[in-house]
């Protein structure tokens, strides 16, 4: 039961661990997109159209044609 107990806290620490970081990539992937939404708010849109949706060459907004 010792060996055990002593084996499982390796894998608790990893487990804290990856939860830390998926966190803070989290955290920064919600930063990263309000970068890019206030770069697209401030971008001159260049689009490119396709049948179904356009995209700016510049920032990658894009806008769906089915409205
Ligand atoms: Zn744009």
């Amino acid at each position: 039961m010792e060996q055990k107990s002593i084996n499982d806290k390796p894998s608790n620490e990893q487990v804290r661990q990856l939860k830390l970081e998926m966190q803070a990539l989290e955290d920064k992937k919600r930063r990263l997109q309000l970068e890019l939404k206030s770069l697209q708010t401030s971008c001159t849109h260049d689009f490119i159209e396709t049948a179904i949706m356009r995209k700016c060459q510049k920032c990658s907004w894009t806008e769906s044609m089915y409205y």
